[in-house]
């Protein structure tokens, strides 16, 4: 391990975020590495049991308050929140490159969705609440009320750091609950620090917003906070759905509400009519922002037999195209992989399918963590990356030729994971009517499976976890509330 910390990139804060305060600086940390080249990016605060159950204090204590403010106040700091987050974007892509291997198109745009989305949320405040409902009783008046659940507790991701961890307590806190947050262990600044800054500038209410940080292997320390609380009414996670089935056995025993934001194994058929430019350049996108590290990436291509071959060539000669190495040159593609474990995994899921008789098309080299991107043809049925398989996460697209698109629809589908799917076609009646059919929370016509937007409902089905982005999060962030008022005396049987 190498100290070199950047002196090209300003770190900002590295310590616990608790009750409107910077825990101070000089107790224990743990480095975080450059996945590039493991040089030291920033040491961050190490916590643990106490640092969570004070930020869990903190954030009860200001719930009220939080959940009283008027929709106008909230709204003018979600809008300054907005501002400060576009106004630091130069900065947080180089963060976002040395921490997590983020090139610059992927840091930018999750950056410009944040802010949309903060100014999405902004109005959320003024969502009509409730209903009125007819009683069966004379007299009486049934209203139906949404109030916030209390304290949500937030498990964020490292791979698409700071669009999903605003996501996992901007929605929350839209409709009026506290957070608290925990980052991932690899990408702390990224996935939760650079908010608080954000959230402390534009003046949140102290307790509102809370952030615990950790080393590698304190997670569940941590987390056990989480659980055990009894002011911890839910828990939203965003991560893999290996750790969510640990997370969600937890809450299920702690009778606690879980929101999931999980993997998925996104596939794109391009039927015979597609236009096969457009294809090529939305599967190019779809299956290699950030490497191959994000749940929305497209994993498996299935293409008419008819443009196949030339939809094969143009692409891997697009994809030989885009420049790897170190993301702070702005111009770079393809980063590294997050740590090596992704690196094995990319290559032992390539060697099997080639072992069985795949096409290696173009990569499948490593350089250091950087993985070339890959193509693969003719996978068999049975091979791990293409069915009933957890995520790839690298940069591995495998490609399969049909004649019939009824029975690819049907083996597209043939995966545990819901997240999303996408459909090529000129034919936009066909397409939508394949898509009705389709069994995920997304998809996407002549668009890619990654396509997203800061007010469109994002998440999944399945094995994809379930929970909603956008206003419809209201479902997994209020309670409904049944209020009944009469007048007079009521009848009673005895
Ligand atoms: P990813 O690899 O996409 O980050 P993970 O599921 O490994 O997905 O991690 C998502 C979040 O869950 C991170 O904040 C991580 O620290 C946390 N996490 C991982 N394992 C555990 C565990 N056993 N207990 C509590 N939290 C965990």
């Amino acid at each position: 391990m190498s100290e070199t910390l950047n002196p090209e990139v300003r770190i900002g804060r590295t310590t616990h975020f608790i009750n409107g305060q910077w825990a101070a600086e000089g107790g224990e940390t743990f480095p975080v590495l450059n996945p590039l080249d493991d040089s030291v990016v920033a040491h961050v605060a190490a916590g643990g049991r106490a640092e969570a159950e004070a930020a869990v204090a903190a954030a009860q204590a200001a719930f009220p308050a939080w959940a009283a403010l008027p929709p106008g106040e909230r709204q003018r700091l979600f809008l300054k929140a907005a501002d400060i987050t576009e106004r630091r974007l130069p900065e947080i892509v180089k963060i976002m490159a040395i921490e997590g291997g983020a090139s610059t198109t992927f840091a930018a745009f999750q950056i410009r969705l944040s802010a949309a989305m903060l100014r999405q949320a902004a109005s959320w405040g003024y969502m009509p609440y409730g209903d009125m409902i007819r009683s069966d009783t004379p007299g009486r008046t049934a209203m139906v009320t949404r109030k916030p659940l209390g304290v949500v507790a937030g498990f964020t991701p490292w791979n698409g750091a700071f669009y999903l961890a605003w996501r996992t307590f901007l929605l929350p806190m839209a409709f009026g609950n506290t957070t608290v947050i925990k980052p991932s262990e690899l990408a702390p600044l990224s996935a939760g620090l650079i908010h608080a800054e954000i959230l402390e500038e534009a003046g949140f209410p102290a307790g509102s917003f809370n952030i615990v940080t950790h080393a590698p292997g304190a997670a569940a320390e941590v987390a056990d906070v989480f659980f055990e609380h009894p002011a911890v009414r839910c828990i939203n996670f965003t991560g893999s759905d290996k750790t969510a089935r640990i997370l969600g056995a937890r809450a299920g025993q702690a009778l606690k509400r879980m929101v999931m934001e999980l993997g998925g194994f996104n596939p794109m058929l391009v039927l015979e009519d597609a236009d096969v430019d457009d294809a090529v350049n939305a599967t190019c996108f779809g299956a290699f922002l950030h490497q191959g590290q994000v749940c929305m990436n497209t994993r498996k291509v299935y293409v008419h037999r008819a443009i196949h071959d030339g939809f094969v060539e143009k692409l891997a000669a697009k994809v030989r195209g885009l420049k790897a190495g170190d993301p702070i040159d702005p111009s770079v593609i393809i980063g590294p992989l997050i740590n090596d474990r992704a690196v094995e995994q990319t290559h032992e899921r390539l060697q099997d399918a080639l072992e069985r008789g795949a096409t290696l098309v173009t990569g499948g080299k490593s350089h250091g963590r950087i993985f070339e991107p890959t193509i693969l043809t003719d996978v068999p049925a049975d091979a791990i990356c293409t069915t009933g398989c957890d995520e790839t996460f690298g940069p591995l697209l495998v490609i399969e030729a049909f004649d019939d698109a009824e029975a690819a629809l049907a083996q597209a589908q043939n995966t545990p994971y819901g997240l999303s799917a996408a459909i090529m076609t000129r034919d936009q009646a066909r397409g939508l009517n394949m898509a009705s059919r389709f069994d995920t929370g997304i998809i996407h016509i002549n668009a890619p499976t990654m396509a997203s937007e800061a007010a469109l409902p994002v998440g999944g089905v399945k094995d994809s976890g379930w929970g909603r982005s956008g206003h419809y999060a209201v479902e997994d962030f209020t309670e409904v509330r049944l209020t009944t008022m009469g007048s007079g005396p009521g009848r009673y049987p005895f």
